[in-house]
């Protein structure tokens, strides 16, 4: 398997380092600590980013975006989740849904949304799934009809009428497009009775309620979604008419595991500099806390998960190449898992090397921590280890 990183790749890793230490750094952790969470996002960061090609990273050349692979894809969130856990997630949200509009968008749609996408610099992309009734149901489906979305779209001549409450949806309020995913058949399993229409932000009847307000990742916004009799043309829906979920080709969108994975990751990198720096610098009982055998020890065991960590995510990333983007293997899913067991701990001994800096706002470890906890309630879940149980067993 080649894990070999060309020039471009290079160039792309130098790019992503310099413009998370110069632009990034500067402002992470006084937005961090900002209590209201809709004002820790700021539109600069995004322009900036946006001007470098970091929101349409995944744009292929051929529709005139920088076409940067999935490795290179990795090798940016690494860097920028080094610095920023939340601002990483907030620019890579976009590539994750972007192949929706490359690839399965009509070129009538793409005209009307890959164009601004392309052309505007704060123009970002939302995918609203999960609803207060319906979370993991959506993510492993039982057969009853009556689980799963709530939310319904009722043809009504060339439009849609969509109906019902979204939660959780990251780039809420700050997104232009929302891929919905509505009911249209309630009579069966939510995998055969769900549309997905694309919903504009300035769509009369849709609206943003209230921003969840993290313990971690805060500069990420996830906020509620309002539909009430808000219409849309078919001409904005995506795949067939219950096919909104089911469909082989939903599998373009399969980026979840290796983004979130490195996101995690470059988090963990940065808690392991950060220990490791302290424990040269701090020094009791006569010598650098490094020369404790209980200090090296953690460190080494940070190191060597992380170590482990890499060379898992770059292994999925160098077979998904080889199979294809749609060949979901229980090594793919449980990757989430792995990586946020890797970053939970890092983090943890990240702080207590610190000792009672480590839980101290002013100290950049305790941050890491609380970027870190995000990682159990969207990636490594009972729900995500069944899937791959499941793959495992058949
Ligand atoms: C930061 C963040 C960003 C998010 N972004 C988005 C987004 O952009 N778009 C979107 O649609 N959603 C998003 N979500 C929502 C996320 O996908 C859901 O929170 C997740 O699917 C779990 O659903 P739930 O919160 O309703 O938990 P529940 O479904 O209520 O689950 C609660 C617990 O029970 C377990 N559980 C549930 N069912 C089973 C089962 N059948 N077998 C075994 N265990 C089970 C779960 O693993 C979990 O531990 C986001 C969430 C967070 C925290």
């Amino acid at each position: 398997m080649d894990f070999t990183l060309t020039d471009e790749h290079r160039a792309l890793q130098q790019m992503a380092r310099d413009f998370a230490e110069k632009e990034i750094r500067p402002i992470s952790a006084e937005r961090d600590l900002i209590p209201d969470p809709r004002a820790t996002f700021d539109w600069e960061i995004i322009k900036k980013g946006s001007d470098l090609g970091l929101r349409t990273l995944a744009v292929p050349e051929r529709l005139g975006g920088p076409g940067v692979d999935r490795l290179g894809q990795v090798l940016v969130i690494l860097e920028l989740a080094r610095v920023d856990g939340a601002i990483s997630k907030t620019f890579s949200q976009n590539w994750k849904f972007t192949p929706f509009l490359t690839e399965l968008a009509n070129d009538e749609q793409r005209e009307r949304f890959l164009t601004p996408f392309l052309e505007n610099d704060t123009f970002m992309l939302a995918s609203a799934g999960t609803e207060p009734d319906a979370g993991s149901d959506n993510r492993m489906p039982p057969d009853d009809p009556k689980a799963g979305y709530r939310t319904s779209a009722v043809r009504d001549g060339d439009d849609w009428i969509i109906n019902g409450m979204k939660h959780f949806i990251a780039n809420g309020g700050v997104a232009s497009l929302y891929f919905t995913l509505a009911r249209t058949d309630f009579s069966v399993p939510v995998n055969r009775g769900t549309t997905m229409l694309m919903v504009p932000s300035d769509t009369p009847g849709f609206s943003i309620g209230r921003t969840h307000n993290k313990i971690g990742w805060r500069f990420y916004q996830n906020a509620e979604l309002i539909y009430e009799n808000c219409c849309v043309p078919d001409a904005n829906r995506l795949l067939e008419i219950n096919e909104g979920r089911g469909n082989k080709r939903m599998g373009i969108a399969s980026f979840n595991d290796e983004e979130l994975s490195a996101n995690a990751l470059g988090i963990a990198q940065a808690a392991f500099e950060h220990a490791l720096e302290h424990a040269r610098n701090r020094v009791q009982g006569g010598k650098p806390i490094i020369e404790h055998q209980a200090i090296a020890l953690k460190l080494a065991d940070m190191y060597m998960r992380l170590e482990a960590g890499r060379s898992y995510l770059f292994k999925v990333v160098a077979s998904e190449k080889e199979r294809g983007s749609d060949f979901e293997t229980a090594s793919k899913q449980l990757l989430k898992s792995f990586a946020t067991e890797v970053v939970q701990s890092v983090t943890k001994n990240a702080v207590e090397i610190f000792g009672g800096m480590g839980v101290m706002r002013d100290a950049p470890v305790e941050k890491l921590m609380r970027d870190a906890s995000i990682f159990t309630h969207l990636a490594n879940d009972s729900v995500q280890n069944l899937k791959a149980a499941r793959k495992l067993g058949q």
